[in-house]
């Protein structure tokens, strides 16, 4: 078994302080009544009584002993959430649309590109696929490396990420295609000692194979939590979702789908009881403060992250992004933020762009005075 990584799944998860760290990616992005109430159970039992939401939709269990790993892998393949192996759980990195219609075929787009990406060799580990294949695009600040999306009339595009327009495919013939230009990436040389992404490999000069090449749809701003015309958008503060919580929303809910904005979506849904940890304000600050592990969790880290950041959350102007950071490795929010909080040796640096980095901070001095973090300087 392996237990250390930056990507850590099922079969190989992480060491951390307080024990594994378990990514289950559940297959087209959704979860099953049975399956919540599952990993509810396997929460409560093995974990913390907590589930993360992260920002490629999937799912952590943290807190695991590594003498319960087996069985718990055990466990996860019983309730169909466990890849056939490591190195397939590792390559089916599939970004979905939560927004999917029934009939716009996104759900068998995934299983076709999972099946295919299960016999494809040689992709860096953090290569993806973004399906954005739902009535709206809403992947766009998602990363993927191969996008399949619509035109404005609704065709279905192949992407690659960093062109600004893709090549219209048939449903059949959209995932073959997109398997196609992930082994053009390789044969033309976009992995370097196992990295490389689809971006960088155009901005270098590389030009994917092609005849027709189309706009696609705009996209439209990442959504907010609360009540959509087709469902609801449910919050958590950083993405914690408590398994009581989760158990009570697969009682709500038939189905419930993972977001790349660690929110869950529940479709047909208008409302929802008060429950623990769940946030239905669209102007809630959730998905706009980002928090990494921090101390105690992780062994790297030099301040706590994951109370300031929550504290802090309160105070945070309308529309403005945090994060904190318990080291300059930024795990949890690699994009710049509004305002960034960095653990260092010597207390919290304080960067927000346009103003002049702020060293030392100590974090209570920062809690008593918020103001200060985020107000005009
Ligand atoms: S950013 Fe640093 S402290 Fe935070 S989880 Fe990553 S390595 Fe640990």
């Amino acid at each position: 078994m392996t237990i250390k990584g930056w990507c850590p799944g099922a079969h190989r998860p992480m060491a951390a302080e307080d024990g594994l760290i378990l990514r289950i990616r559940p297959p087209q992005g959704r979860l099953s009544r049975e399956q919540a109430h599952g990993l509810a159970r396997l929460a409560e039992t093995y974990g913390q009584g907590v589930l993360a939401l992260t920002t490629r939709a999937n799912l952590q269990l943290r807190g695991i002993a590594p003498a319960a790993h087996a069985m718990l892998l055990d466990e996860l393949a019983a309730l169909s959430l466990l890849d056939a192996d490591e190195a397939t759980e590792r390559t089916r990195n599939i970004a979905i649309t939560p927004f999917w219609q029934a009939g716009d075929g996104t759900p068998d787009l995934a299983t076709a590109l999972a099946e295919g990406l299960a016999g494809l060799h040689g992709l860096p580990a953090k290569f993806g696929f973004a399906l954005d294949t739902g009535p709206a695009p809403v992947l766009a600040q998602t990363s993927a490396d191969i996008r399949l999306e619509r035109a404005t009339d609704g065709t279905l595009l192949l992407r690659p990420d960093g062109a600004a327009q893709g090549q219209p495919v048939s449903p059949e013939g959209a995932v073959p295609q997109a398997l196609a230009l992930a082994q053009w990436f390789i044969a033309s040389g976009g992995v370097k000692e196992g990295r490389g992404r689809m971006r960088a490999h155009l901005a270098t000069g590389h030009t994917p194979p092609g005849q027709t090449w189309l706009p696609p749809a705009a996209p439209l701003p990442p959504p907010v939590p609360g009540p959509r015309a087709d469902g609801l958008l449910a919050a958590f503060a950083l993405g914690e979702l408590p398994a009581a919580t989760l158990a009570a929303l697969a009682d709500l809910a038939p189905e419930l789908r993972l977001t790349p904005w660690r929110m869950l979506f529940l479709p047909g849904l208008a409302a929802l009881p008060a429950l623990r940890g769940l946030n239905l304000d669209p102007a809630s600050p959730w998905p706009r403060v980002f928090a990494c592990t921090g101390a105690p969790g992780c062994a790297q880290a030099l301040g706590e992250t994951r109370a300031l950041a929550k504290a802090l959350a309160a105070h945070l102007p309308a529309g403005q992004s945090l994060h904190v950071s318990g080291c300059a490795k930024s795990c949890a929010h690699p994009a710049p933020a509004d305002t960034t909080l960095i653990a260092t040796e010597t207390g919290f640096t304080l960067n927000r762009p346009g103003t002049p980095a702020r060293t030392g901070l100590d974090p209570a001095a920062l809690l008593r005075h918020p103001e200060a973090i985020f107000g005009p300087d």
